[in-house]
């Protein structure tokens, strides 16, 4: 079982923005910048190829509500969506990456983005 379908069945822990019957959205573990998230499907898809365009739609649906909450509580200045397949996919889950862009910010550590994020 991938990493991902163990954060989906509650087997590894997350800090978790935001959750439906369809997607699950958290923050990376490793962050490229303050907010870095990934929005994954519940249902396992391993990537582009096979995943379903109802499911593919509510990603991105669900990409703008997490837009909005990176622009309100981080002050974000731009956003970068991010998927990989084949071999530059270290995950084989399908996920979506929404990576933040700052003019100039200092990196936090997730569980203060986490606080700020949910507070
Ligand atoms: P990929 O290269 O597959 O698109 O990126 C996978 C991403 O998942 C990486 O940014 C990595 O930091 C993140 N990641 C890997 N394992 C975990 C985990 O156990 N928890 C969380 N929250 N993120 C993870």
């Amino acid at each position: 079982m991938d990493i991902f379908c163990k954060i989906i069945n509650g087997e590894i822990p997350s800090y978790k923005l935001y959750e439906d019957e369809i997607v699950l959205c958290f923050l990376d573990i490793n962050p490229d910048t303050n907010g870095h998230c990934l929005i994954i499907p519940k249902k396992h898809y391993t990537d582009i190829n096979d995943i379903d365009l109802d499911v593919l739609k509510h990603i991105f649906d669900v990409s703008k509500k997490i837009k909005k909450l990176l622009e309100d509580k981080l002050n974000i200045e731009g956003l970068t969506y991010i998927q990989n397949n084949g071999d530059v996919q270290e995950v084989k889950h399908f996920h979506l990456h929404l990576k933040p862009y700052y003019r100039n910010n200092e990196k936090k550590s997730v569980e203060e983005i986490y606080e700020i994020l949910t507070k």
